[in-house]
C-alpha cells in the first residue's frame, strides 16, 4: 500500500488501556498499531505546507506552521507553553476569541509517569491523548480549574516539589519504574492548599489511568531519524510510543514533522 499526502500528529485513543494510534496523511487516516511488526517506509517528498493557511514554506515553525502564522496565532505564543504567562487580561491576546474558546475552558493539573513522575496540565477535553503523546504508562488528575491560566499557576507552585519535564529518551527505551500517583498526590496537595483555595480549585477522584503502547521490541539505544537530513527513513516499525515511531534503524518523532508531504509505503 502506498499513501501520499501532508501528514499531521497521530490521532490517539484509548481502548480498554491499549493506546491506539491513526496517522493522518492527506485526507485519509491510516491505522498504526497494525502496522507493528512490519516493513515501512516514510519518504519526504521536498515541500512542507502551514497546517494553518496551507501556503508552501521552506521551513517548518511551531511543528507545522509557516513563519507569518507561528507569529501571528495564539496558539502558537509563549503562553501556550508556559500557561501562567497567559496575558489576555491585558488585551494583548493575538486572538482573543480563540483565547476565550481554548484558554477560558477546564483545565486539569495531573500527574503522569512517563519516565518518572511528573505534574503536567491541560484541557480537560484533551485527556488522554495528551498522556498517549507523552508516552506516560500512567497518569492521574488531581485538580480542576476553570482556566488554563489557573492551571499554569498551580503546575508552577507543584513544580517545587515534583518534576515537569520527561526524559524522552528514557521513556522510549521504558526505563520507567511503576510509581503511586496517589501517594505522591496525597504529598502534594497539602503544599498548595492556600493556592487551591484561592483559585478555587476541585480536587478530583483518585482514578488511575494505565496505558499499554503498541511495542514488540523497545530500542537499546537511541538514534533519532529526522527527515531533513535524512528524506527517505525506513525499517522494521517494532513500536510506537509517545508521538514517535520506533524503527529498528531509530526513532521518528511525528508530531516535529507535521505538515511534511510524505509518501508511506507498508
Ligand atoms: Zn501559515
Amino acid at each position: 500500500m502506498q499513501k501520499i499526502g501532508d501528514i499531521q500528529k497521530m490521532h490517539t485513543t484509548l481502548e480498554e488501556g491499549n493506546a491506539t494510534y491513526q496517522l493522518p496523511i492527506g485526507n485519509e487516516m491510516v491505522a498504526m498499531n497494525e502496522l507493528v511488526g512490519q516493513e515501512i517506509s516514510l519518504t519526504f517528498n521536498g515541500t512542507i505546507s502551514c497546517s494553518n493557511c496551507g501556503v508552501a514554506t521552506k521551513k517548518s515553525y511551531s511543528q507545522g506552521y509557516c513563519f507569518p502564522c507561528c507569529r501571528d496565532l495564539a496558539r502558537c505564543d509563549l503562553c501556550i507553553m508556559k500557561p501562567e504567562t497567559c496575558h489576555h487580561h491585558l488585551g494583548t491576546c493575538r486572538e482573543p476569541l480563540w483565547g476565550l474558546d481554548n484558554c477560558f475552558a477546564p483545565h486539569i493539573i495531573y500527574l503522569a509517569n512517563s519516565s518518572g513522575i511528573k505534574v503536567g496540565i491541560t484541557r480537560k477535553g484533551n485527556i488522554p491523548s495528551r498522556w498517549i503523546d507523552q508516552g506516560a504508562i500512567a497518569a492521574l488528575p488531581i485538580l480542576e480549574v476553570d482556566t488554563r491560566l489557573k492551571s499554569g499557576q498551580l503546575e508552577m507552585a507543584l513544580k517545587d516539589f515534583v518534576a515537569d519535564k520527561t526524559n524522552w529518551r528514557k521513556m522510549l527505551k521504558n526505563e520507567v519504574e511503576e510509581a503511586d500517583l496517589v501517594a505522591m498526590k496525597n504529598q502534594l496537595l497539602p503544599k498548595v492548599s492556600t493556592l487551591m483555595m484561592d483559585l478555587d480549585a476541585v480536587e478530583l477522584d483518585n482514578e488511575v489511568i494505565k496505558i499499554n503502547y503498541p511495542v514488540v521490541e523497545y530500542p537499546g539505544k537511541i538514534t533519532s531519524l529526522n527527515f531533513d537530513k535524512t528524506p527517505e527513513i525506513s525499517g522494521i516499525l517494532r513500536g510506537i510510543k509517545g508521538q514517535y515511531l520506533l524503527l529498528d534503524t531509530g526513532v521518528l518523532n511525528i508530531r516535529k514533522f507535521s505538515s511534511y508531504n510524505i509518501t508511506l509505503t507498508y
